[in-house]
């Protein structure tokens, strides 16, 4: 894949915050309408790769979307095109779900302006399809955290951007709503328009999961690249147990490879 088909390409990404290397030299291709999970132990530089490719972060090196530099793109273009659900989001005090929800309208509502009734439907279907219209009117604070998580990611399909970029989505989420959130962002990325695909980036610790959504896998370890490829190539008891210490058995499932931990001793 060239950089000009790629919706995203970092090329030698690196990040360093005083002596401490966060990202080092990070190659990455994500074609239009790929789902790209990243997975590695704690502290190995997802979330900071995922910030990078949102333009939130400087970083060495260089990241395109759709073939822009992210750093030459404008607020609002970036937002329109790049929705990221942070690991763990900052909540404005009183604020409702549905006026939550409706933020991710900014980009599209003119300064000065105020939201159009399609932004309005936007959002009520976005929540419906989340399971969470019964709490349309409910404060974000008196939320469980799965049902927090969902409105998070409530905000970022309203955005309506086709970059999706997901730090642990899931990692709150009882199974059931696991596999809606799951099931809801693959059915957008494959019945959206063929010209303009959606594209998801996601971080999971739960990497049977991983593999079962992901085209590819990419595995981070101290902020370098260590394994790019199918689930298949990078799921492998070998790669676990080198790079998370992990003992596991790989065992094939209907969607790709399950991964089960077993105990040391
Ligand atoms: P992950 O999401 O894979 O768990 P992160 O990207 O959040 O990892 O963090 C990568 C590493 O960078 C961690 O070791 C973290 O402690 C470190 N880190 C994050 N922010 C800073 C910072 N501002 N200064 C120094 N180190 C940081
Ligand atoms: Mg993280």
């Amino acid at each position: 894949m060239s950089i000009d088909e790629a919706m995203v390409s970092a090329r030698g990404v690196g990040v360093r915050i005083g002596a401490a290397a966060l990202l080092s030299d990070v190659d990455i291709d994500v074609a239009p309408g790929e789902w790209l999970t990243v997975i590695g132990p704690n502290g190995a530089g997802k979330s900071t790769l995922l910030r990078v490719l949102a333009g939130l972060l400087p970083a060495a090196g260089e990241v395109r979307i759709g073939g822009t530099p992210v750093t030459a793109l404008r607020r609002r273009d970036r937002a329109r095109q790049i929705a990221l659900v942070a690991q763990d989001p900052v909540v404005p005090a009183g604020m409702s779900v549905f006026d939550y929800a409706l933020l991710g309208r900014t980009p599209y509502i003119p300064p000065l302006g105020v939201e159009s009734a399609a932004d309005l439907a936007a959002v009520r279907d976005v929540l419906a399809r989340l399971d969470l219209t019964a709490l349309t009117d409910r404060e974000l604070s008196t939320l469980s955290g799965g049902e927090r998580q969902r409105v998070f990611l409530a905000r970022a399909l309203a955005q309506g951007a086709r970059l999706l970029l997901l730090d642990e989505p899931t990692s709150a989420l009882d199974i059931g709503h696991q596999q809606d959130v799951l099931e809801l962002v693959d059915e957008l990325r494959t019945s959206g328009p063929a010209d303009e695909p959606l594209t998801v980036v996601a971080t999971m610790h739960d990497l049977s999961v991983a593999g079962e959504y992901a085209d590819r896998i990419l595995l981070l370890a101290d902020g370098r690249r260590v394994a790019l490829g199918t689930p298949d190539e990078v799921l492998t008891e070998e790669l676990l147990a080198t790079h998370y210490r992990a003992r596991v058995r790989v065992v094939a499932g209907d969607h790709g490879p399950l991964v089960v931990p077993v105990r040391r001793r």
